[in-house]
């Protein structure tokens, strides 16, 4: 009997909130959100810097990810349900060849897969990719949010199981109602703790260390524990209310150059993902 009932892949571009998504998830009792679980296979290899082999939250001491024994009979999410006793995983690795071998794996034994198809504004998506590796143009960041959003849409459709669409925007502003619906999709009941992502126990690899360093630190051991983040994004997230905000950082920060250049390559892609709705006025909001 397979403990793992149902395998959740995140999949999509970075930079589109799967942290955020992961986190909310993971929150259910009933969910281990693995993070970009991708990042086990790295586990011994040494070469690969320390922050991509180990848990986000407590470091190389974790009780989860340490020693599990992933092998030809016991696939990742087999392993991890066993581990938590959670029988639904979640896991964001955005790379559509682990997706693709992976949920083959857990649908031949006879797991439910589900993969949540993860969008958002690409030129929300530019702009973070620009404050995080500026040395890449904003053509080439245009290319790859493209380049992965149309691969992302070309495996949803040969994908064995469940294929369901969600945009950040609508997560960050309507998130009981999305939340939700992602629980019918994936079979589960909605719990409300879900709704408060940043209290719960996390033990995500890889992931936005931004919307990481949300989480409450009591988990978070003093030697090794939580990646640290510094300059804008530390100033960015040490400001952010333990709630759900729609970064809308770009509209201000997206130089109009880049904004050209991001249409030239990704615009018409984009007009189906772009969030035009217009921000509430101080008196609205109240
Ligand atoms: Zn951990």
């Amino acid at each position: 009997m397979r403990t793992n009932t149902t395998a959740v892949f995140i999949g999509g571009a970075g930079h589109s909130g799967s942290t955020l998504l992961g986190l909310c998830l993971g929150s259910h009792p009933q969910v281990f959100y693995g993070g970009e679980a991708r990042k086990s296979i790295f586990f011994g290899n040494e070469k690969k810097p320390l922050r991509k082999r180990m848990c986000k939250v407590c470091g190389p001491e974790c009780k989860v990810w340490n020693h599990l024994v992933v092998n030809d009979e016991i696939d990742l999410y087999e392993a991890l349900s066993v581990r938590t006793g959670r029988p639904v995983t979640v896991d964001s690795t955005k790379s559509l060849e682990w997706l693709e071998q992976q949920s083959a794996l857990v649908h031949a034994r006879g797991a439910k897969t589900v993969l949540l198809f993860l969008s958002r504004d690409g030129r929300a998506v530019v702009s973070s990719g620009l404050r995080k590796y500026p040395e890449e143009s904003a053509t080439e960041h245009a290319q790859k949010w493209r380049s992965q959003m149309e691969g992302t849409a070309a495996f949803a459709a040969r994908f064995p199981g469940t294929v369901e669409r969600v945009r950040y925007e609508e997560l960050v502003t309507a998130p009981e109602a999305t939340l939700r619906r992602l629980c019918e999709v994936i079979g589960l009941a909605f719990d409300p703790v879900m709704l408060d992502p940043f209290s719960s126990e996390q033990h995500p690899l890889g992931g936005n260390a931004g919307t990481q360093s949300l989480l409450q630190k009591t988990q978070t051991k003093a030697e090794g524990g939580s990646v640290p983040i510094s300059g804008s994004k530390k100033d960015y997230y040490s400001a952010h209310p333990k709630t759900f905000v729609l970064d809308l950082r770009w509209k201000r920060e997206l130089p109009a150059q880049a904004l050209a250049d991001f249409e030239a390559v990704a615009g018409a892609l984009n007009a189906a993902y772009a969030w035009d709705v217009a921000e509430p006025t101080p008196e609205e909001r109240s």
